[in-house]
């Protein structure tokens, strides 16, 4: 494991991902491998949890492609130093914004998008010329094999390779000195990884979880809404860290809500055996799941089969935060809902938990909306919509507090795997006397004069 590590430090000290052209080839060589092996990828994810090939593609490799083609097309553009404005004490000077790589990088994923959340950051990691070692996640094994076969099959373990390991082993790769590690998993993991990181002061990126809130208003298009929020809550048997965790509703829409939702399940047919719908990952996280559900509380659903380890969509009505369900970040396909009466008590009941991954608004009333906006600490989120602003590749993705350090995604990728050095260019021809000894009263009177 040491080897790799210090392997790529070689690697990166000899300077050979620094060029322009040493990163497009990577990065070319990375989109062809990826689409040479996307069919074993889909076959392996479906081995790990049944994941059907339209959700492996969409949630997966479409926004994998994306990041690629974005990577390549502005590269240039991203390498460029950024020319800034000079002060006049500086003067006759200039002044630019250099990005260089951070260097030897740790990126750990996690199992909900097992391909996604391993191999996105790594795009930016390469883009901006550094090298990395992937550690996929050991819950989803069929990918992280196949993962491990196409990038060690295919690339300089110097400049990109992946180690596999469970927590153990993860402990071993911490305790080594890298210059950035990318952690996606957990917020408990997450404070393991700050910890480790903290030894060596290696800067961090923790892309973590939470509870995720959905509030619904009375002037909400309940029909949309409902049809929104149920694809992005039990999309991947509601495993997605940006999935909305619980429902606020407004308690005067509660009846006609809850309707719209189950009409959109019994429309989505997400029946057992379903080949869109797929499986809680391992069975710990299914008994987990089924300890959450209180069955007097069910409204629709509930419906599960631990052999084939399935939980169909569920939602849980009149629950309060003392429900098992409002304690820990759900991560799986309950929805519990909540009611209230006033804006407010809705911003203040979102505000006694940890500052979420995301929230959502369903409002078409600006003020309430923006409102929401303003009191509400969260990572990012959307109105009117669920889980999409992921998919948007020019807002950046992270958390804040529990939910996550930094962000990352297109240009914002680029910025979390570089650092910006400051560089003032500065002229001779000319040289203020001012700050130069003989330190006189007149010299600090013209000081004084020019800097108020
Ligand atoms: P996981 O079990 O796959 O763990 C993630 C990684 O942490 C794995 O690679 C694993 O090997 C490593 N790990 C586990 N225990 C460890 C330990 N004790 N020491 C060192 N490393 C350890 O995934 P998970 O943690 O169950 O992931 C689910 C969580 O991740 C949820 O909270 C979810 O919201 C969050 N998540 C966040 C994002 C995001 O982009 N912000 C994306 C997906 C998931």
């Amino acid at each position: 494991m040491s080897s790799f590590h210090e392997q790529q430090r070689t690697y990166f000290d000899c300077g050979l991902t620094l060029s322009y052209d040493a990163r497009m080839a990577v990065l070319h060589q990375f989109d062809q491998v990826l689409r040479f092996y996307e069919d074993r990828i889909v076959a392996a994810l479906y081995q790990d949890f049944q994941k059907s090939e339209f959700e492996s593609f969409t949630t997966e490799f479409a926004l994998l492609y994306e990041e690629i083609h974005r990577a390549k097309k502005n590269l240039k553009k991203w390498m460029r130093p950024k020319r800034v404005r000079t002060n006049w004490i500086n003067w006759p000077a200039s002044s630019a914004v250099l990005r260089e790589p951070l260097g030897v990088n740790l990126i750990i994923g996690a199992w909900n998008y097992p391909v996604l959340l391993l191999l996105q950051p790594a795009v930016s990691a390469l883009a901006a010329g550094n090298t990395a070692v992937l550690k996929p996640s050991e819950n989803a094994p069929a990918v992280a094999d196949v993962l491990e076969q196409m990038i060690n099959t295919n690339f300089d373990p110097g400049h990109l390779v992946v180690v596999q390991g469970d927590a153990k082993a993860t402990g071993e790769l911490l305790s080594l000195k890298w210059d950035h590690i990318f952690y996606t998993g957990s917020t408990q993991v997450g404070k393991i990884v700050y910890q480790a990181a903290a030894k060596h002061l290696t800067p961090v990126t923790l892309e973590l979880g939470g509870k995720s809130p959905a509030i619904i208003s009375q002037s909400a298009n309940l029909a949309l809404t409902a049809k929104r929020l149920i694809w992005g809550k039990f999309l991947n048997a509601g495993q997605t860290c940006v999935a909305p965790d619980y429902v606020l509703v407004h308690q005067s829409v509660r009846e006609a809500f809850l309707q719209a939702c189950t009409l959109e399940l019994k429309r989505n047919n997400y029946a057992h055996g379903e080949r869109h719908y797929c499986q809680i990952i391992n069975e710990r996280h299914f008994d987990r799941l089924m300890g959450l559900i209180d069955s007097e509380k069910i409204f629709f659903g509930g419906v599960h089969d631990r052999s084939q380890r399935f939980i169909g969509p569920t939602i849980m009505v009149d629950v309060t935060l003392d429900d098992a369900v409002m304690k820990e970040e759900i991560f799986g396909p309950i929805l519990p809902v909540m009611t209230y009466d006033k804006i407010d008590d809705a911003v203040a009941l979102i505000k006694k938990l940890e500052k979420p991954l995301a929230a959502y608004v369903f409002s078409d009333n600006k003020k309430e909306y923006q409102k929401v906006l303003s009191q509400l600490s969260f990572g990012g989120g959307a109105v009117n919509d669920v889980v999409m602003h992921l998919s948007n590749p020019y807002l950046p993705f992270g958390g804040v507090g529990h939910s996550g350090i930094g962000a990352y995604h297109g240009a914002h990728g680029m910025d979390c795997f570089s650092h910006k050095k400051s560089i003032l260019y500065k002229k001779n021809w000319f040289e203020a006397p001012l700050k130069y000894p003989p330190l006189g009263k007149k010299k600090l009177q013209w000081i004084k004069r020019i800097m108020k």
